[in-house]
């Protein structure tokens, strides 16, 4: 999937929000979306694509027969199953796809009256569109990829020996659950859970209760299309050919549910109640001028086995893309503050690239499907600043005592203070991808408030 004319960054689009510089979503991106629409009482999901601050509604192109020109044909005929999964599946589709949706929305395709029509009736305001995830998600699995955020949390637990000895030879991740992965502006609500008894309080009870120690992940995530046969495993150098597109993923968090839950086999209650993922999954096609070097190994670390290794995946396994956290508090948003930064990284610090993780996870012979969620697991460079979860911004270290200190809180302008979230918080990533001679994209907001338990 080489560099093309489609990510010409001369190209305009008739839709005049998508020619903004600051847009996420220009001609060149055209993230994939789904969204729910409503005639005479009863609703069903069209796909569409996000562009500047519209929704092109594939199903309204279908429905009025705009792809009557030959060379659409077969494109038409892919989109008419109305899902994402199913056309990602079709080898070479989706850069087809792109080109001729691109040809609808360039500024400068010649064409009669009618398609003019046709595709102003098609464009849906974003903020009028009730979203879904961009794919039908059938399974979901969430990883540990970054070495800064894996160190992080060890050191909490094991200060002389944060790193456990597997963690640079296998990619380590677990099997989560896709009936709570909800799209971009869903509410989140609080979960109740079963917490330890607390440490100075010998013979005492665990407790149950509404979580304490609500908390974000920032991850990207990757859904899968096509698949793999049961039994047949993705070879890592084939790997990027089974990535649809990326997204931004909340993987929520209940710290203190998952403190007492987690030995012996890992995360349950405190990460399946909700999942988040922003609206346009972007496609490896519109990321293509933003591949970037994997991670680079030090010194001491091991050599991947044979089957995590391959020469193009370290060259180019990796992708360079911005990620920044935001939150906004009830009483900030009151009083119109604008949400406060809280943490800015990237994707390249990933000690296990995309492929390598695709790569493993089919190494037994597991069958991946078409619209599979694949979780990246907290993104944390190795500054301070880039942390991805609160856990990580919050924590000061082990002190002279070999306890914990106490954690630092977050300053929010309004005078209030956060070590984990708050009712009424509001939690925003934004991603994007920059480089010289190419026009910006991004990847929208992936956005959740906490209400409270009930
Ligand atoms: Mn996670």
């Amino acid at each position: 999937m080489p560099i093309n004319a489609t990510h010409d960054a001369s190209i305009k689009s008739w839709v005049e929000s998508a020619n903004d510089p600051a847009t996420d979503f220009p001609i060149q991106n055209l993230a994939m979306c789904a969204f729910e629409v409503s005639h005479g009482g009863h609703s069903h999901e069209h796909i569409g694509v996000l562009i500047g601050d519209q929704v092109l509604d594939i199903g309204a192109l279908l429905e009025a027969n705009a792809f009557n020109r030959q060379e659409h044909e077969e494109v038409a005929y892919v989109l008419e199953m109305m899902r994402w999964d199913i056309v990602a599946s079709v080898p070479g589709m989706m850069t087809k796809v792109r080109e001729v949706l691109q040809w609808f929305l360039r500024s400068d395709t010649q064409m009669g009256q009618q398609l003019k029509r046709i595709r102003q009736k098609a464009l849906i305001p974003q903020s009028e569109v009730k979203f879904v995830p961009a794919m039908a998600i059938g399974n979901y699995t969430d990883f540990y990829a970054s070495v800064h955020h894996a160190t992080n949390v060890g050191s909490m637990f094991r200060p002389d020996n944060p790193l456990l000895p597997n963690y640079k030879h296998v990619p380590i991740g677990y099997h989560g659950r896709s009936s709570s992965i909800v799209a971009s502006g869903t509410e989140i609500k609080r979960p109740r859970g079963q917490q330890s008894p607390p440490e100075d309080q010998p013979g005492a009870l665990p407790s149950f209760g509404p979580c304490k120690m609500l908390d974000y992940e920032l991850e990207i995530g990757a859904f899968i299309a096509p698949g793999n046969r049961m039994g047949e495993p993705i070879a890592i150098k084939d790997a990027r050919a089974h990535i649809a597109g990326l997204c931004l993923l909340n993987d929520w968090s209940a710290r203190d549910i998952q403190k007492w839950e987690y030995q012996p086999l890992g995360p349950f209650l405190a990460k399946n109640f909700a999942t988040t993922v922003s609206l346009g999954i972007v496609t490896l096609d519109a990321l293509e001028p933003f591949r970037a070097r994997g991670y680079e190994r030090g010194e001491g670390d091991p050599t991947p086995l044979e089957y995590l290794r391959d020469e193009d995946d370290a060259k180019s396994g990796g992708f360079d893309i911005k990620l920044e956290v935001l939150l906004r508090s009830r009483e900030m948003a009151t009083r119109g503050l604008p949400p406060l930064r809280l943490s800015l990284g990237d994707f390249g610090s990933m000690f296990w690239s995309l492929g390598q993780l695709i790569a493993h996870h089919t190494s037994n012979g597991c069958p991946l499907q078409p619209g599979d969620l694949i979780g990246s697991g907290t993104i944390s460079g190795r500054e301070a600043s880039s942390r991805g979860c609160l856990l990580e911004l919050t924590w000061q270290g082990i002190g002279p005592d070999k306890k914990p200190l106490p954690r630092k809180p977050i300053q929010l302008p309004t005078g209030e203070t956060r070590t984990f979230l708050s009712d009424g918080d509001e939690i925003i990533f934004r991603g994007w991808c920059e480089r010289e001679g190419f026009r910006r994209i991004g990847f929208g907001e992936c956005r959740g408030t906490i209400v409270a338990a009930e």
